[in-house]
Parts: C-alpha cells; structure tokens; sequence
C-alpha cells in the first residue's frame, strides 16, 4: 500500500511518498514559493542524488499536478501508474476542539477544517488549499486528515483554561490547544516500546526542540500539559519565537508599535534565540558565537536551556513524578552539548546522563547513565510516518 503524505504551507508543499509494506520512504520531496516567481521543486527518489528544477507554480494544484507527475515519472519516479496510491494523508495544524484523532476526509469534516480558521488564520487556509487541490487532481481517492493539535485533546480544563474571563473561552474558544502533537504522541509511544514498557504505565516528558519547540507531559499515554497554547509562541524560547512572556510587555509593545500586525512580528519572527543574540535564529550559529565569546548569544543559549530545564521539572511536579525524558527535533536530536546542559545539575530529581552515550546524533539511544532514576531517550521524530500510519488506518477502515 501507497500513501502520499503531504503538509502544506502557504507556499510550500513538503511530500512524502511512504511504502507502508516495510514503512520505507520510495520518494520526498518539496515545493518551494508556490505563487511567487522562482518557484521550484527539489525531488528525491530514495536511493538517487537529489534533483532540483524551476517550474512555474502559480497555485497548489499546479504544485500537486506537478508531483504527481514527478511520481510516475520514468527515471525519477516511483510508480508505474497514480492507480497504484491508496490514499493521502495531509497534516492540518489546527482542529480546534473538533477533532480529536485523524479522520477520513468527508463534506462535514472538510466544513470542520474550515470552522477553525479563525484559530490558525495562516495555516489552516494553506493547509486545505493542498487538500483541496488533491481531491481535485486525485478524485475518487481517501483523503485523511491528522491534526497538530489532536494529541493534546487530553489535556484537563486546568492545563488549557487560561486566567482571562470564562467568556472568552465560552464565545471564542480562546484556549490553550498545543501543538507538535504527532510528533510528541510518535516519540512517547517509541520510548515506551524501545523501552519494553507499557505507556500507559509511565510519565514522561517529551522535548520537540526544534526552530518551533514544545514540550509535554504525557501520562497514561494521553498529553496532559504541554508549552505551546493558543498559538505557537508560548513556552520555551524559539529560532525567532519568544516563548512565554508577561502580557504586560504585549501591551507595551502594542502601545509603542501601535499595530498588531508589528508586535506579532516582534514575538514571532523578530525574537526567539534571533531576537535575544542580535546573531542567528540557528542553535548551532548561536552556540558558536557563545564559544567565541559572544555574550547575549551566550545568554540567548541559557535562556533556553533554562527554560527547558523549568518544563521538565514542572511537568515531573504536574504529574507526580518522570519516568521518562526525551529529546527530539533538530536541537534535540543533534545538540549534545545543549542537552548535557539542560540535564546538568538535575541529578536533585534523578536525572543524571552518560557523556558518552549522549555522544549521539539522530539516532534512538538511551543517553541516561545506568543509575539515573530518570531513563533520558533521544528518539528521532518521524511525523510523516505517523500520518501515513493513520492515513493507511483510516483508508482501510473506511472501505
Ligand atoms: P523545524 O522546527 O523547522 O522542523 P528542526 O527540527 O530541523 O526545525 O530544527 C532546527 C534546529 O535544530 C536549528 O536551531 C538548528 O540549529 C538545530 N540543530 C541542528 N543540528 C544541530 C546541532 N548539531 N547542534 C545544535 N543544534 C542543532
């Protein structure tokens, strides 16, 4: 069985194309500046260099046709005939209080997507314009639909209510939602097998470190915390996202900027490790500024590796305790001198790790020391695999 997976943006449309008889990935690829001039495709069939070609794209079905196309390709594609895809999966950001797992694409759910725009009035627009495109290109075949937020449906009222009044929540969903949630539910559930241990028997904190970064607490296999909130600029520092902050400052800053459309750019694009190192929205040009001697990039490091440091401790204090840390994403799985200094001086609530085990990048390995209480995982994320998984399961249920 083949399944395209698919995430768009508003102008980009990253694909998969995932064999799901051995879970191996035949084909990826991704469309850059779809609508703008310049747009083009870097597609690569596993096994083969990457080719990249400029190509007019003026919308997402153009976009799609074009993959498609790439697809049974005779050199550079996978399959004989389109005939041969069972079905595609497409990640949605957001799915508001409605959706609370993936589902089989139908007129209802479709309305759905489009009743929680208002909660994500960037991504959710981009997201079904590739969903639609591919209806349109691809008839007759399922569509499923897995959702960022989904996981952390879960949460109780306490974790996701915010300190505003009631009616805000009550006339406008104004909430904490949380996001990455394919993501922290894919390593969770991996820890826990790696480990040979019922999920549902463990607490565990999973670190989403990347250029957006979230963590959450997840026991009895269910979020029951997580960083991100309403939108995606809350909890740890970001690249350019400056993680939690006093609304007395988003106050100052509409009086100083006078627009929301500049004080969202200051939180969101302007901030972050970006915002504080005056260097780079990349860990590893910050990291290296802070060796040379920088100091706000060395600062915009210990912010977050603080930050990092509250969440897992307050998420232990949450849920009585952690069995389980795991680091994943670009910084989580591949910065190992950033994730020797979060667990520094953790050892008051066990968690102690091995320099030479966490000598380690991009691959699932236990880097706690033997007698640490706290069992400290890298786990790599695959969230194209957990879509294709879904989409595989929705499909089949389906028929
Ligand atoms: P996105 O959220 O866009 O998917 P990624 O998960 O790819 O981002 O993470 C990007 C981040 O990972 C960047 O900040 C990058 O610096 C960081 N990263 C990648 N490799 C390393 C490394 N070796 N050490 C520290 N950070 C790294």
């Amino acid at each position: 069985m083949k399944i395209l997976v698919l995430n768009c943006g508003s102008s980009s449309l990253k694909y998969q194309l995932i064999e799901m008889d051995g879970e191996k990935v035949m084909a990826k690829g991704l469309v850059e500046r779809i609508g703008i001039e310049g747009s083009r495709i870097k597609h690569t069939k596993t096994g083969m260099d990457a080719v990249t070609r400029e190509a007019p794209f003026p919308t997402h079905t153009a976009a799609i046709k074009y993959v498609l196309d790439i697809l049974v390709d005779p050199e550079y594609g996978v399959l004989k005939d389109l005939d041969e895809l069972y079905a595609t999966g497409h990640r949605i950001v957001h799915g508001g209080e409605k959706f609370t797992k993936s589902v089989l694409v139908t007129p209802d759910v479709l309305k759905g997507i489009e009743e929680v725009i208002p909660l994500a009035p960037l991504h959710n627009p981009a997201n079904l314009q590739g969903l639609k495109a591919v209806m349109e290109v691809l008839p007759g075949k399922p569509n499923v639909v897995v959702f960022d937020t989904a996981f952390h449906q879960t949460m109780p009222p306490k974790a996701y209510i915010y300190g505003i009044p009631y009616e805000h929540y009550e006339k406008n969903r104004v909430r904490r939602y949380g996001f990455h949630g394919t993501s922290h539910g894919y390593v969770a559930r991996r820890a826990a097998e790696i480990l040979g241990r019922d999920i549902k028997d463990l607490k565990i904190v999973t670190c989403h470190l990347g250029n957006g970064s979230s963590i959450t607490a997840v026991k009895d296999g269910m979020s029951v915390g997580t960083s991100f909130g309403y939108g995606t600029a809350e909890g740890v520092l970001m690249g350019t996202r400056c993680g939690d902050i006093d609304p007395s400052v988003m106050i100052y800053l509409m009086e100083q900027l006078g627009t929301p459309q500049k004080v969202s750019d200051e939180v969101h694009k302007k901030g972050g490790l970006l915002g504080v190192s005056g260097i780079s929205s990349d860990l590893r040009d910050v990291e290296e500024a802070a060796e040379k001697g920088c100091e706000r990039a060395r600062l915009a490091w210990d912010i977050l590796v603080d930050g990092v440091k509250k969440y897992i401790a307050g998420f232990a204090a949450k849920m009585g305790g952690v069995d389980v840390v795991v680091f994943t994403a670009g910084i989580g799985e591949n910065g190992i001198t950033f994730r020797k200094a979060v667990c520094d001086n953790m050892e008051f609530m066990g968690v102690k790790i091995d320099a030479k085990k966490n000598d380690c990048r991009g691959k699932e390995t236990i880097i706690s020391a033997p007698d640490s209480k706290v069992t400290v995982m890298v786990v790599p994320t695959d969230e194209e695999m957990v879509i294709a998984r879904d989409t595989l399961k929705c499909a089949s249920e389906a028929k």
